[in-house]
């Protein structure tokens, strides 16, 4: 079968949930028996996003192949439950590099290296990578940004030609807008959507379908509006009002029947009935009222809940999971520091500190480890928070008081985690980390092994650092279990105390393989221990 394309254009603002969206009607039609295979444009110069703040970018979303994704990655594993790759995300930058590079090896000599056709092509042939990779029925295809801007205008005169190139039956675009709401009059405005509509059409590419998004209900006949003024179908403007449940989309997608009107523009008859027996039980559980505690998620950038939001999703799983509310409490690692105080963490059922770079907050974190492991709170630390966990133990149990990372003491007489070996001769920043999924082997009898329930696994990593094994047998011999290994021995991967409810730390991060139907094992421990320490 010919691959079909479904194109997710934005209009009006950024941030309306386009890639929510896109992963959610991927689920439905996953459902209806297609292959369905993602892939996320963004139009920056950046190569990736590994070199980006997370505030301005949110999280880096790393695949089990090691590349550094945009954050809707995630959205599109956790919703689809598929594992994508690398041809999954690329950026303007990529595209730029890959054509200067040939240019300056002389590929084109003679020739002038244009927008069009040069970097246009570039971009429809690694569109065409996806379907070559996997050869799924259906790909979703989602252009980050939002129509007008300037930096976009390439990869849309792509999809563009992209359509006739692979014939019009085969191609569907979407766009996403939003629709403002006037307090002082108390109505939904759809103007700015037409004039995105109208960009969009300016540029040769009509929507077929808009969906219209909303804090507030999209009454009908501005449904019909939207589908007169924009020339759609008025059964293809459907709105989506922000829902309470992220993982209740699928659903609400599913009632408005765009599924179905989706499979019909694009010729192609389902191939079973949808399920969601399974999505409706976790929605049941969301909506059951539960027993609440409290998470302190101690960060350097959680102003922005997007630096976050594998964490904060893979700790709403694993509460479904142990019939728990959580309640995250953001919590500065700089304020904490700055301060000197525990109180924020007063009321803490657990703690989680999340990965990072750099050294601004990490004694706020390392305080906060300290105040787990001596009052016995549950404590979850991924890569970063696993460094950090161990540097608490060097210090205040074995008594070296400097001990710290090389990362952020190169002067420390105890650098208890120290750079990889392979990391010395590095000089790059870009896509140089320990990256992707690699093998760990589990020891018998440990809090991890017995999350598991296995003795072999295999998690997506990002760092260059690592525990120091000098001080391998000394950590042992205070206490502290090495529990997960790389296979030959030499890297650890998962710390744990030994005489604690749960204090576990892994170097790599588990949050990214959590799925709302299958939690993570590491954060289902955390929570149950959770749930038995806020029972007491
Ligand atoms: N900065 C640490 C390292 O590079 C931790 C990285 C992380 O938390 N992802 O090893």
């Amino acid at each position: 079968m010919t691959t079909k394309y479904i194109f997710f254009t934005g209009g009006v603002v950024s941030s309306v949930g386009k890639g929510v969206t896109a992963a959610a009607l991927g689920r439905t039609l996953k459902e209806r028996g297609f292959n369905v295979a993602v892939q996320k444009l963004d139009p920056y110069i950046n190569v990736d996003p590994g070199t980006m703040s997370p505030y301005q970018h949110g999280e880096v979303f790393v695949l089990d192949d090691g590349a550094e994704t945009d954050l809707d990655l995630g959205h599109y594993e956790r919703f689809i439950d598929i594992r994508a790759t690398r041809v999954s995300n690329f950026t303007a930058g990529q595209v730029y590099n890959e054509i200067i590079t040939k240019e300056r090896k002389g590929d084109y000599l003679g020739g002038t290296i244009q927008v069009i056709p040069h970097i246009t092509n570039e971009i429809k042939r690694r569109i065409s990578l996806v379907a070559e990779k996997s050869n799924p029925d259906i790909v979703l295809c989602e252009v980050g940004g939002t129509v007008g801007d300037i930096e976009s205008q390439p990869f849309l005169e792509s999809l563009r030609q992209l359509r006739s190139e692979v014939g019009r039956e085969n191609v569907l675009f979407v766009h996403v807008t939003w629709l403002p709401y006037i307090g002082a009059t108390h109505e939904l405005k759809t103007k700015p959507t037409q004039h995105s509509v109208a960009a969009l059409r300016s540029i040769g590419i009509s929507p077929n379908i808009i969906i219209a998004r909303s804090d507030h209900p999209v009454a009908k006949d501005l449904c019909d509006k939207i589908a007169l003024f924009c020339d759609v179908d008025r059964n293809a403007v459907v709105p989506m009002v922000t829902s309470k449940v992220l993982y209740e989309i699928p659903l609400l997608l599913e009632k408005t029947g765009l599924p179905d009107y989706v499979l019909g523009m694009l010729k192609l008859e389902p191939r079973k009935k949808p399920d969601y027996r399974e999505w409706e039980q976790i929605v049941d559980r969301v909506n059951t009222p539960k027993p609440s505690v409290k998470i302190a998620l101690v960060g350097k950038y959680v102003e922005l809940e997007d630096a976050y939001i594998s964490v904060r999703e893979a700790i709403k799983h694993a509460a479904l999971e142990a019939g728990v509310e959580a309640e995250i409490d953001w919590i500065h690692s700089a304020d904490l520091e700055r301060d000197k105080n525990l109180e924020k963490l007063q009321d803490a059922h657990g703690i989680i500190v999340p990965g990072g770079f750099g050294s601004r907050g990490t004694e706020g974190k390392i305080m906060a480890a300290r105040f787990a492991r001596e009052n016995k709170i549950p404590y979850l630390g991924l890569c970063l928070g696993m460094q950090l966990m161990c540097i608490e133990f060097a210090r205040n149990v074995l008594g070296y008081e400097d001990a710290n990372s090389s990362e952020f003491n190169r002067a420390s007489t105890h650098p208890v985690i120290d750079l990889m070996n392979d990391q010395r001769s590095i000089t790059d920043m870009g896509g140089t980390m320990r990256l992707g999924l690699y093998p760990c082997m589990l020891k018998s009898g440990t809090l991890a092994a017995k999350a598991y329930g296995s003795d072999k696994i295999e998690e997506r990593h990002r760092h260059r650092w690592e525990f120091n094994n000098t001080y391998r047998e000394e950590f042992e011999k205070a206490g502290m279990v090495f529990s997960g290994l790389s296979p030959d021995g030499k890297l650890v991967e998962i710390s744990e105390i030994a005489d604690h409810p749960y204090m576990v730390g892994s170097q790599f991060h588990p949050e990214f393989l959590s799925r709302p139907n299958r939690p993570h094992p590491l954060f289902v421990g955390f929570l149950k221990a959770i749930a038995k320490h806020a029972n007491k």
